[in-house]
């Protein structure tokens, strides 16, 4: 029997839990072939949601959890169910039913074809959400394709199954800074999209603000693409050149016209101008040394404080 690991990211659920499990608990009676595990990541949560797990967990031997000692975000509480997940298949899920528990049996039934190593979802709508950030979010997907080589779809969601070989591709990549679209894209692997129309939460509240999502694309660009350091060093030397033909300039005129004090506002442009492009560049240099900086000290992923099963990996 083949075994199906479902890893649930989880930060202050405790309404939409109940829903959820009774949601995978119907699914699951649609593949009794498989051997379904709900493995839980308790994020910090301040609400309810641990004991929830705890409760669930007792009563049904499907369900495990592990539990950080405080909220290391969505990437590091999938990182750890990767790492703990056993399942010959995984699969990430929200827990908010935006990724519906649904469409797994069909996921299911398209890797068992054989020609295909995961399948992914993308919304194909963005319904709900407010439009100014559907027009960032759009111009993110365009900007990060044309200058990385991860290949990232728009609207493509963290819902996707895969099978162990991804699995232990994507536990091998332990960089700090973790961005998973990228991640999924940069492995490789066939991949069959399958879209489908976006699902609004079904209780509580999006954790994403508009400023942690525009840091999380900073994060995308920085970690997937080094065309940043290279528009910065282009620019450098496009002002290098203007900078020669400019004091060439000055040098002829003073030979031929003499040399009269003029032209004090246009320096102070000009001076204003580089500074400015000069501050960009180091601001740019500066967002890969602070990645640099918190790769090279190597702090764990996460801490688990608390877990259902005595081998589980506690910090990683
Ligand atoms: N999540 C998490 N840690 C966080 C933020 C979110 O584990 O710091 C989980 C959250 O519980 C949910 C999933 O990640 O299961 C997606 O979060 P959310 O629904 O807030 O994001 P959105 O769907 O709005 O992009
Ligand atoms: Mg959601």
């Amino acid at each position: 029997m083949k075994t199906v690991t479902l890893i649930v990211p989880c930060y202050n659920e405790e309404a939409s839990l109940p829903i959820f499990y009774d949601a995978v608990c119907e699914v699951a009676k649609e593949i009794p072939q498989y051997a379904l595990t709900m493995l839980f990541v308790n994020d910090g949560s301040k609400d309810r949601t641990l004991s929830i797990l705890r409760e669930l967990a007792g009563k049904d031997e499907r369900v495990r959890y592990l539990s950080f000692s405080r909220n290391f975000g969505k990437e590091a509480a999938m990182y750890a169910g990767f790492c703990n997940a056993k399942g010959d298949y995984v699969c990430v899920m929200d827990a908010d039913m935006q990724d519906p528990p649904a469409l797994l049996p069909q996921m299911l039934t398209i890797l068992e074809t054989g020609e295909y190593d995961s399948v992914a979802t993308r919304r194909v709508s963005r319904d709900g959400e407010p439009p100014i950030r559907s027009f960032f979010a759009r111009m993110f997907y365009k900007l990060i394709n044309r200058i990385s080589d991860a290949d990232i779809v728009d609207g493509a969601r963290d819902f996707r199954l895969m099978k162990r070989e991804m699995v232990d591709a994507i536990v091998s990549m332990c960089e700090y800074n973790r961005f998973s679209k990228g991640i999924f894209g940069w492995i490789g692997f066939r991949t069959k999209w399958l879209p489908y129309k976006n699902v609004e939460r079904v209780a509580g509240e999006t954790k994403w603000s508009f400023w942690k999502l525009f840091k999380y694309s900073i994060d995308g660009i920085v970690n997937f693409s080094q065309a940043p350091l290279s528009i910065a060093s282009f620019s450098g030397m496009l002002f290098t050149l203007i900078a020669f033909f400019m004091v060439l300039f000055v040098i002829v005129r003073k030979l031929i016209f003499g040399d009269p004090v003029a032209g004090w506002a246009s320096t102070v442009c000009i001076i204003l101008f580089i500074g400015g492009i000069q501050l960009l560049c180091m601001g740019i240099i500066g967002q890969y040394l602070a990645k640099t900086y918190m790769e090279v000290k190597k702090r764990p992923h996460y801490i688990i404080a608390e877990s259902s099963d005595p081998d589980t990996t506690l910090v990683r």
